[in-house]
């Protein structure tokens, strides 16, 4: 902690905000401060975007291999610091250290990929239908970006973002989650020790997002928005982002279906519910919010997930043997409870956990309910808290009707042996990722996006790096 950057870093430098003002940063797991960070105005992301738009036009000229091998050392300091690393982020977010460890990896992986991927952004060069006509293709970066964060993963939401950036030749302005934004600086100071030249990536921590990202996004110089979060704050974001035409791409909250078939191995629909529900205490964009069983394995289903939801210890994240870690805060902790009581009063019961636990920190317990009502609020919220929702069905149409039956469409989990059924099904669901017989899709070489109101664009994989890429066109007559 003692090293860790707590300034903003504009232009390469390390600099406090221009009025002085500074922010705390809490520990969930005890309500403490663990610091103060500078808290950046409207002056100081002019500054970073000042810095991002100057950088611009030579780092877009930087040869793809400079970038690659900027990005490959980035890869190489994160996973040699991983300790460092996840202990940073277990202390400003909460979740346990085998889980910020295992974070760490994932969001190392995003620079390892994309300085793979920068080296093999190709044009074309064709003929056109009339036999004179030439057309040469290139492709060339959108140009200076806003990244946005949230606070659930704090370093693989910004490495999934700044990676492909990197790798396409754009400069950027980078606003993580005030609640967590030690991850982020410490990621920039990374990222300039692997040599990543000054004003490419700026980072303005905040506690004033809409003063700090409105202007930037109506003013005309930022030429792309990359943001991750609430469907609610996307919508106002596109809105912004209309005005002056910014490209945008949006990772937004989900809905997740769990759907457990009557032919469903029971062993692997648990262990797929443990970690599509559990993986970051259930505050994940994929997290599984609804469970539609089949009545015929519902109990059954019911019982050994309450026994396995049970059986987690739930504590500070940097204790030894701890499963779960508190909820980011108090409004996060304070919703979940609103959620379950709510349920419970339209008729679900409790089958395991609940109750939350006296004692300083916004821990929640492990929780599973089941003969929920489909009129409950949890059916059309994202809980972002350890609470599996159980409701029963009974036939295929059925559940894909009920399954497709929200405005969101991020992802959904399908559990049956029977590869007919999982493929038939799979294509009926409205959204963009699947988890056959598993609870986790998340992968760096993966399109990671959703549909609806999930989302626009996809993040990772080959086509991750398109999202900053525009085509520019040649027309060339040959006589
Ligand atoms: P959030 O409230 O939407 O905030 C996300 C980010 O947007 C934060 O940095 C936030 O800063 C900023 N923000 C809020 N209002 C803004 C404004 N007017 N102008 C500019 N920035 C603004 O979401 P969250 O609670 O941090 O994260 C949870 C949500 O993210 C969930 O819905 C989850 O599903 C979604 N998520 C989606 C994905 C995905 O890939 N699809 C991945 C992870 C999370 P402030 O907090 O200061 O407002």
């Amino acid at each position: 902690m003692t090293d860790t950057p707590t300034q903003l870093f504009i232009g390469g430098a390390w600099v406090d905000a221009a009025d002085g003002a500074t922010m705390p940063v809490d520990d969930p797991a005890t309500g403490e401060v663990l610091c103060h960070v500078a808290d950046a105005g409207p002056k100081d992301a002019k500054l970073a975007e000042d810095a991002a738009v100057q950088a611009q036009e030579e780092w877009a000229r930087t040869a793809p291999r400079v970038r690659s091998e900027i990005l490959r050392r980035a890869y190489e300091i994160i996973i040699e610091r991983t300790d460092e690393l996840a202990h940073l982020m277990t202390a400003e977010m909460g979740k346990p250290l085998a889980e910020a460890r295992g974070e760490v990896a994932y969001a190392a992986e995003f620079f390892r990929w994309f300085s793979e991927e920068a080296v093999r952004i190709d044009g074309g060069l064709a003929t056109l239908p009339d036999g004179r006509n030439r057309m040469l293709l290139s492709r060339r970066p959108v140009g200076p970006c806003l990244l946005i964060t949230p606070w659930n993963f704090p370093l693989a939401m910004g490495t999934r973002k700044i990676g492909p950036a990197v790798a396409a030749g754009c400069t950027m302005v980078l606003k993580p989650a005030p609640q967590t934004p030690l991850s982020s600086l410490a990621l920039a100071a990374i990222l300039k020790e692997a040599g990543l030249p000054d004003g490419v990536l700026n980072v303005v921590t905040t506690s004033r997002a809409g003063e700090v990202c409105e202007p930037l996004l109506r003013g005309g110089r930022i030429r792309k928005l990359s943001f991750t979060g609430s469907t609610a704050v996307g919508q106002l974001l596109l809105a912004q982002s209309a005005e002056a035409v910014v490209r945008t791409s949006m990772e937004l909250g989900g809905n997740a279906p769990f759907i457990v078939f009557e032919d469903a191995d029971l062993d692997k629909a648990v262990d797929g519910a443990m970690v599509a529900k559990m993986r970051n205490m259930g505050e994940a964009c994929t997290a599984a919010n609804r469970f539609f069983v089949h009545r015929s394995v519902a109990q059954e289903f019911g019982r050994r997930l309450a026994e396995r939801m049970g059986a987690l210890v739930v504590g500070p994240g940097t204790r030894d043997g701890v499963d779960v870690g508190p909820l980011i805060d108090r409004a996060g902790r304070a919703k979940v409870e609103e959620l379950v009581a709510d349920a419970v009063e339209r008729g679900a019961r409790v089958l395991v956990g609940g109750r939350t636990p006296e004692g300083p920190g916004c821990f929640y317990p492990p929780t599973v309910l089941t003969d929920v009502s489909a009129e409950s609020r949890l059916m059309d919220t994202e809980i972002f808290g350890p609470v599996a929702a159980i409701l029963t069905f009974d036939d295929e149409d059925e559940v894909v009707r009920r399954a497709n039956d929200t405005p969101w469409g991020l992802v959904g989990y399908v559990f049956t042996e029977g590869l007919d059924r999982a493929l038939r099904v799979s294509e009926r669901l409205e959204v963009g990722m699947v988890g056959l017989n598993t609870g986790l899709v998340s992968n760096p070489a993966a399109p990671f996006g959703g549909v609806k109101q999930s989302g626009l664009g996809r993040e990772g994989g080959r086509v991750g790096i398109d999202e900053f890429l525009e085509y520019q066109y040649l027309a060339v007559p040959v006589r």
